[in-house]
């Protein structure tokens, strides 16, 4: 029985945190010094990430996107990868990076069967990519793009996060450079998912302020995608290049979702923005049966919330930082 909540959501697609570790410090989520990683044993084996993955996919899920942090500082990752396609091998499998580990990595993940890989990139100038990761490795950045491209992962998408007075040159030059590469740039909406809680609204530049700076380049005709998928696609006119908008602030996609999460620890998130987490842990590495653990998940889904609450003064920003999440 496909795990459906008190909204008629069927949900297949889990997110899967492998860890909680980051060699970037991105202002919009994390503090530059102070971050606590957990300790080693705290955080899920493969065997038991793997296990999740078994039976949930016997509860009907078919898509899993692996984050952190940033998951290619967790070693043998491609030793899950190939885990979880052992178990079912045309699951929609993809992987979220920020690209710095791609050069060396790239071939290792394409031979362990991974076909997707998401890179997180804000920006294409090496002083503002500075600015807001912490860290001046734009370089690598690009050569990761680059040797991802050459291993076959294609089409390879750009996750941008669009912040007012920040983000409004980036706008055209993504969208050029998209036109030039084939990779598809899609900017996701600023949200209050940052480790000093300095989000507030006047930051948000909205949907429609991101696709008025991509219309620069051109113009852009909307592609008729999943509703549950989180972005909003758009390609140009003139056939040259796709584009997105991740707009979970001012256009919130809530009423199709159909993703749960898995903390690195072992915490299921009903909602990016939950206020309240279960622990599979316990569960893992108790004596309970796969059959018990369903049965668990399903109640955990029925427990879910209508939606986030951002904008309202119900809103509550989650104790956890995105890099503790993983998006
Ligand atoms: S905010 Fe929560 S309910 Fe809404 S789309 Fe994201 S995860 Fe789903």
């Amino acid at each position: 029985m496909p795990l459906i909540d008190n909204y008629r959501r069927a949900h297949d697609d889990l997110r899967i945190s492998v860890t909680d570790r980051c060699n970037f410090r991105c202002f919009y989520c994390m503090p530059e010094e102070g971050m606590n990683f957990l300790p080693q044993e705290e955080i899920l084996t493969y065997e038991e990430m793997a296990r999740v993955v078994r039976i949930t996919t016997e509860l009907g899920f078919v898509s899993y996107h692996l984050t952190g942090g940033e998951p290619l500082v967790r070693k043998n990752l491609d030793v899950l990868i190939r885990k979880m396609l052992e178990i079912q091998p045309d699951m929609d499998l993809a992987l979220t990076t920020n690209g710095v580990f791609l050069p060396e990595m790239a071939q290792q993940l394409y031979d362990a069967g991974l076909r997707r890989v998401n890179i997180s990139l804000d920006s294409l100038d090496e002083s503002k990519f500075l600015l807001m990761t912490r860290r001046n490795l734009l370089g690598r950045v690009m050569e990761g793009i680059e040797a991802a491209s050459k291993v076959g992962f294609n089409p390879i998408k750009i996750n941008a996060v669009a912040i007012k007075n920040l983000t409004e040159e980036e706008l055209p030059r993504f969208a050029k450079w998209a036109r030039e590469t084939g990779h598809i740039v899609r900017f996701i909406e600023y949200m209050p998912l940052d480790a000093d809680k300095t989000w507030n609204r006047e930051k948000v530049m909205s949907a429609e302020e991101i696709l008025e700076g991509l219309s620069s380049e051109g113009d852009l005709e909307l592609i008729n995608g999943h509703p549950s998928d989180p972005a909003t696609r758009y390609r140009y006119k003139d056939g040259k290049g796709e584009v997105g908008v991740i707009a979970s602030v001012t256009r919130p996609f809530c009423e199709d979702c159909n993703r749960i999460r898995l903390t690195a620890e072992g915490e299921i998130r009903t909602c990016l923005f939950s206020a309240v987490e279960h622990n599979i842990k316990s569960l893992l590495r108790g004596k309970a049966s796969d059959d018990e653990i369903k049965e668990w998940l399903a109640e955990v889904v029925r427990t879910k919330t209508p939606g986030h609450l951002i904008g309202q003064k119900e809103f509550v920003q989650p104790s956890r930082t995105m890099s503790s999440i993983g998006g």
